[in-house]
């Protein structure tokens, strides 16, 4: 085992049901999916919270319901529709998984989500996290879901120093998870973990101890260990790379390109762009090649962060004298940029001005 959970741990955390489920029904916030709870609403909040705030997520998702209030719907939308709807969210592979999985819940299962626990870990984009909340918040089945908030509650709880970044150990709390699940009310269980680790036992700044429900057996509190918890493995560097990013405008029309459709981002459209800086007669020269004329001025640099990845972008505004054929590249309109092609967030800055400029 490597939680080595002592009998002592084990018996404090077999105390959480009790001391979280009558804290989680006074302090839950209202969020549009729990006020009209449905399977497909939690499913589809839990995928958008993922790598998202609760915040954020909020207009996203009534959006989304709004666009495509069932299943079906989902599984029937053109993909531009979706990845437009999704615009700003970012780790767009888990809206192309939702539509996979809605195109196999309306072959496979009548268009529902099925109250079962491996049907639901066998959809694309569903892992034993989304599982276990669909089947537990949806369906009371007793699974535990068991994200980051969780994994970092218990470790403090129980003054566990096994590494959560390793899937065995997130495996195993998972099992000593299952073991404590409350007979009624296991959804909201699984909720109440997450609200605390959302909204007492925080990931950064000092966890709010005094105000947590937990105060009175938690090991982490009442040895004063709790920041030292949870271990896991240093965040490797990201990788820096430096883009010059083009602002290409003619004829009232704005060009865009399609990424490829693997890696990044794929498949998505964006702005022209191309790896290094860019000197502006640079450019300019390119298009004398092309028997165009430009006008080029700088747009600032912006930055943006992924997961593994960090972009220091330079913007070039180029006014041409007109379009010019490349299979690359989209001419569009204001309209259509508002629409119809969706932006990655990492071109927001660049986005605004090049709307600026038709
Ligand atoms: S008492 Fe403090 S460390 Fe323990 S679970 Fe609550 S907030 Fe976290």
């Amino acid at each position: 085992m490597k939680l080595d959970l002592t009998s002592d741990a084990l018996k404090t955390l077999a105390a959480l049901p009790g001391l979280l489920l009558p804290w989680y029904r006074q302090n839950a916030r209202s969020m549009p999916w729990r006020e009209t709870p449905s399977p497909y609403y939690t499913w589809i909040s839990e995928i958008m919270l993922q790598q998202t705030r609760v915040e954020a997520a909020t207009g996203y998702f009534l959006r989304f319901i709004k666009a495509l209030p069932t299943i079906a719907d989902l599984a029937a939308t053109p993909d531009e529709e979706l990845m437009k709807l999704w615009e700003g969210l970012g780790y767009y592979s888990r809206a192309r998984n939702l539509k996979k999985a809605a195109e196999i819940l309306c072959r496979e299962y009548g268009g529902e989500l099925p109250a079962d626990y491996r049907a639901l870990l066998s959809l694309p984009g569903v892992g034993s996290y989304t599982a276990g909340a669909i089947a537990s918040i949806a369906f009371e089945l007793p699974y535990p879901a068991v994200d980051g908030n969780v994994l970092r509650v218990v470790s403090r709880v129980a003054e566990c120093r096994a590494n959560i970044s390793e899937p065995a150990v997130k495996k195993e709390w998972e099992q000593a998870i299952a073991s404590i699940l409350p007979q009624q009310g296991v959804g909201d269980f699984n909720q109440s973990l997450m609200e605390l680790g959302a909204l007492v036992c925080q990931p950064n700044g000092a966890p709010r101890c005094l105000a947590c429900p937990l105060v009175k057996v938690c090991k982490g509190f009442l040895n004063k260990t709790a920041e030292e918890f949870p271990v896991k493995a240093p965040k490797k560097e990201r990788r820096i790379e430096v883009l010059s990013v083009f602002l290409l405008v003619a004829d009232g029309k704005a060009a865009l390109s399609q990424r490829g459709e693997q890696g990044l981002l794929a498949g998505l459209w964006e702005l022209p762009n191309c790896p290094g800086k860019t000197a502006p007669d640079k450019i300019k020269g390119y298009f004398e090649k092309l028997g165009i004329s430009a006008a080029v001025e700088p747009a600032g640099s912006a930055k943006h962060i992924f997961t593994h990845v960090e972009w220091r972008m330079e913007g070039y505004a180029v006014r041409l004298e007109r379009p010019f054929d490349n299979p690359k590249l989209i001419w569009c309109t204001k309209n259509d940029l508002e629409s119809r092609y969706p932006l990655p967030s990492a071109f927001k800055k660049y986005r605004k001005l090049l709307e600026n400029m038709l």
